[in-house]
């Protein structure tokens, strides 16, 4: 039995991380129910379990410049990253870091739980990890409750809907598997009809939207434009926070392969926040505007949530129940 406080960020972390156990190692982009690897591991458990943002490969997880650096096994919490090796090029193959994650106490002591190469997923002493890169936290608040808030509860289901591939940040596949770029948008998974709200006032356009060209409407107001894709508008113009201005539309065939098979539904919303000046969020530079990630700015209330939040379907989160 692992001691973990449920009730907390990196308890919730903990918690969806330990549905892993017993998967085979796979290296993969995709999250599927045949293995997993240790980076996908530690940031699919982030997501899912808190809403947070984590980068995907465990070199990234290591010098991620917003993670806070634990100094000691001592200090360490759940949903704490442990890194293995001081970078990729010292690691056995040169080439791939390698990362456990703490998930709580067994008798006192601090344990991981980790996809390792050999043996898959395994629940090992934190002691007995090689600990050469060090540990890093991904928690804005490791020991507060979670979010409470309307706004942040509707952006904590919305997560349990996003696949990896349709993750803020994650290289995506353009059509090629030659030609990657990365999703500077959250795809969130919801029936094809649900209406679309406007995140924020302003003036409302029908869009083309890059990279895959789909139809859609864009959000426009000072410093800041929001991007919603595979929708159809209902309204353009002058816009208000909470204004119905489309409807999510089933995206055209080219997007059902870029997504995990588990998928047999592509229907979504295309989330992105293009923002002037830097935001305090995570963000990607691209195309002259930070694009920042914009379920955590529905978390910390910068934006509202676009999509009705009851019409967010669950599949994703019972995958691995
Ligand atoms: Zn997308």
């Amino acid at each position: 039995m692992i001691g973990l406080d449920a009730g907390t960020y990196g308890g919730a972390v903990a918690a969806y991380a330990l549905r892993f156990v017993g998967l085979r190692y796979l290296q993969s982009e995709e999250l599927t129910s045949d293995g997993i690897d240790c980076s996908t591991l530690t940031s699919q458990s982030h997501w899912a379990g808190a809403l947070e943002v984590i980068p995907f490969r465990a070199e990234a997880q290591r010098t991620a410049e917003y993670a806070f650096v634990v100094r000691d096994t001592a200090d360490a919490l759940p949903g704490d990253v442990f890194v293995q090796h001081q970078d990729s090029a010292s690691s056995p193959g040169g080439r791939h870091n390698h990362v456990g994650m703490m998930v709580g106490w067994v008798g006192g002591e601090p344990t991981l739980l980790e996809a390792s190469e050999r043996v898959g997923v395994r629940i090992i002493n934190a002691r007995s990890f090689e600990l050469n890169g060090g540990i890093r936290r991904f928690l804005a608040d490791p020991c507060g409750l979670m979010p409470r808030t309307a706004v942040a509860r509707a952006a904590l289901a919305m997560a349990g809907g996003v696949p990896k591939f349709g993750r803020f940040g994650m290289r995506q596949y353009l059509g090629s598997a030659c030609n990657r770029v990365p999703h500077r948008a959250t795809d969130i998974y919801v029936a094809s009809g649900s209406k679309v709200y406007a995140p924020f006032d302003g003036r409302a356009e029908h869009a083309v939207i890059d990279p895959d060209g789909a139809q859609g409407v864009r959000v426009i107001a000072n410093g800041r434009t929001c991007e919603l894709g595979h929708v159809e508008p209902t309204a353009l113009g002058s816009v208000r926070r909470g204004q119905v201005v489309g409807r999510v539309l089933c995206p055209a065939p080219l997007v059902d392969i870029l997504y995990s098979p588990a998928y047999s539904d592509p229907t979504h919303l295309h989330f992105a926040v293009g923002c002037s000046a830097r935001p305090s969020v995570r963000a990607i530079h691209c195309d002259g505007l930070w694009w920042s990630e914009p379920l955590a700015m529905c978390r910390e209330g910068i934006i509202g949530v676009p999509v009705d939040q009851e019409s967010v379907r669950g599949a994703f989160a019972d995958e691995f129940a």
